[in-house]
């Protein structure tokens, strides 16, 4: 499956031109000329890569960059800079851009760079994340660790295993047969309610209130969605 682009450019002139560029390249792209639309096409959609310019009306790319993050999405992220704004760069990778390029740019450029961010987020996409933050939630897979409130909560080895395969697929669907599997290795005499009871037990600790959890969502009849 080709790699899904968004460009956020308003630069009608420059939208084409980078359209054309990257369908010639064997990209899906979809385009959006401000801020606004650019942010919401990007937490709707599924994209593999945003090419995000700063100077935009409606919402700036700074601040369609920092609220995609805020969002907990780790969409690869290529800012484009005016010439000259060198400040820029610094803000970006600080808001969490993966990557910029000023303007005017080399297209040949721009396609290695793009192809770099993909082979990174790929390969990302099969490891979990070592680290992640939710709410008031911090966990540090590496270490074990996780904290609420800056309290110390304390997981049990198929929780935190059960955790840390929802948080690497975070927003998709993931039935307890995947769980099962991915988690427990079909062990001996354990059955789907044992997926039940350790996602309860997740909640309890990591949820405000695990009546109507805010994270890990129940999909009836099928499984578990953790919404970031
Ligand atoms: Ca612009």
């Amino acid at each position: 499956m080709s790699a899904r682009i968004l460009i956020v450019e308003d630069e009608p002139g420059l939208v084409l031109t980078l359209t054309d560029l990257l369908s010639a390249e064997g990209y899906e792209v979809e385009s959006a000329q401000d801020g606004l639309s650019g942010l919401r096409k990007a937490l709707e959609g599924q994209f593999d890569l945003i090419v995000l310019d700063v100077m935009l009306p409606g919402k700036n790319g700074f601040d369609v960059c920092r609220e995609l993050r805020q969002q907990g999405r780790d969409t690869a992220v290529l800012m484009l800079t005016a010439r000259g704004q060198v400040v820029d760069r610094v803000v970006g990778l600080k808001l969490g851009a993966d990557d910029y390029l000023a303007k005017p740019f080399d297209p040949a450029e721009l396609t290695a760079r793009i192809e770099a961010l993909l082979r990174r987020a790929g390969r990302n996409t099969y490891g979990p994340p070592s680290q992640f933050e939710f709410g008031d939630v911090w966990a540090d897979f590496d270490h074990g660790t996780v904290t609420k409130a800056g309290k110390p909560v304390q997981l049990a080895g198929k929780e935190l295993q059960l955790l840390r395969y929802l948080v690497e697929h975070r927003g998709q669907t993931v039935s307890r047969e995947r769980l099962l599997e991915a988690v427990w290795e079909y062990s001996a005499g354990v059955t789907s309610r044992t997926v039940d009871v350790h996602i309860a037990w997740l909640r309890q600790k990591l949820e405000d209130t695990p009546q109507s959890p805010r994270w890990i969502h129940t999909v009836r009849g099928v499984g578990y969605r953790f919404v970031p």
